[in-house]
């Protein structure tokens, strides 16, 4: 989830209490988006529980939260805080693929039409000489530890190659 405006920019206040799991959560979330908020302890703070009776026709519910333009959310969702606050709560996209960044390389160097690097079973190219691995290689496990065995491979099948040359 991304802000649209700087970091400690909004001025907000939760009203609540420590045995309170709402508050808990919304101060979580607040804290997770570096919002800077005000903490009000109402059960220590005779004033903030006194503006948590008003703005709730005499009820004790919480948490409240006030923000800087003076508009209140009761109990709100953790999706109600980011839209009030402006922040970007859906991805922009509605799935995010795997894309390798291979365009750079030669169109000697054979790939498939996602953009993958074939390779043989000792992980070299159609170009003779020049080995692929981890995740750009067409057909890796796209795990770290795979491309780290990968990498380890290849570099031995490198050291073979020069010895044929
Ligand atoms: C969110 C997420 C969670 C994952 N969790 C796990 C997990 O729990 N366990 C697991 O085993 N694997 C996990 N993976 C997969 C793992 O990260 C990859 O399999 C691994 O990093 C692949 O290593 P790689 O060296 O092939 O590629 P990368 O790690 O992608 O490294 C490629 C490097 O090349 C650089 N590069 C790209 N183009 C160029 C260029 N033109 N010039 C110079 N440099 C360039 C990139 O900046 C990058 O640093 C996860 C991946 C993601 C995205």
């Amino acid at each position: 989830m991304k802000r649209k405006d700087e970091p400690g920019h909004s001025s907000v206040t939760v009203y609540g209490a420590p045995w309170c799991s709402d508050c808990k959560r919304a101060k979580k979330f607040l804290g997770e988006q570096r919002i800077h908020y005000h903490w009000v302890d109402v059960e220590t703070d005779a004033k903030g529980l006194a503006l948590v009776e008003r703005v709730n026709d005499g009820k004790r519910t919480i948490p409240t939260v006030v923000f800087e333009d003076d508009s209140i959310l009761v109990e709100p969702s953790n999706a109600e805080l980011a839209t009030k606050l402006g922040l970007e709560a859906h991805a922009k996209l509605s799935y995010y693929g795997l894309s390798p960044n291979t365009e750079w390389l030669p169109k000697t160097v054979e790939r498939d039409c996602s953009g993958f690097i074939k390779t043989s079973p000792t992980l070299q190219t159609s170009v003779p000489g020049v080995f692929a691995a981890g995740d750009a290689r067409l057909g890796s496990t796209k795990q770290a530890a795979s491309a780290a065995g990968e990498g380890a491979t290849a570099a031995l099948m490198v050291r073979e190659y020069l010895k044929s040359v």
